[in-house]
């Protein structure tokens, strides 16, 4: 299924995006602040816009959010378009909960990387989207952009394999 939002008119797009921009940068300013300097120190990466976002490919393996800014891997090393989906999500998750998204993206940070977590996720084969911040996320930027996110193929295989009884 296509995304039909290339035939939203362009002003109407370019208000969206100012719009977006404009509450990032205040009620959301906490997180778009510390974004900015995740953004500085990797100002030597290639950059684009997202949506109204600012999309940053950096070295890392994951995708960070922070506000304004979203930080997506290289090219190459996986498809970035569906983390992109995902990470654009948190971005819609700091528009709606301004400085308390700093809470979110805790959870978020911890869950993601805590060895705890990352060996209970391996070892039970839960899937990342079971953090509340991370399903709340994923089912924000799919609903927003129309297609799917990298959660989209971890909910498949979830499924199937519990359809298995392997779980
Ligand atoms: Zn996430």
């Amino acid at each position: 299924m296509m995304s039909h939002k290339k035939d939203t008119p362009h002003i109407i797009r370019m208000i969206r995006y100012f719009a977006y921009a404009v509450l990032q940068l205040s009620w959301g300013i906490p997180a778009s602040a510390l974004g900015f300097v995740v953004f500085l120190a990797n100002l030597t990466r290639p950059h684009g816009f997202f949506h109204g976002c600012i999309l940053t490919r950096w070295k890392n393996l994951s995708g960070l959010s922070l506000g304004l800014f979203i930080f997506v891997p290289e090219v190459g090393y996986r498809d970035a378009d569906p983390i992109a989906v995902h990470e654009y999500g948190h971005t819609l998750q700091n528009l709606i909960t301004g400085p308390f998204y700093l809470i979110l993206g805790f959870i978020s940070l911890v869950w993601a990387n805590v060895p705890k977590y990352v060996r209970m996720r391996r070892e039970h084969d839960i899937p990342y989207s079971s953090c509340f911040t991370e399903e709340w996320a994923t089912k924000l930027g799919e609903k927003a952009l129309n297609r799917p996110s990298i959660e989209a193929a971890e909910r498949r295989r979830w499924r199937a394999k519990k359809k298995l009884g392997r779980l």
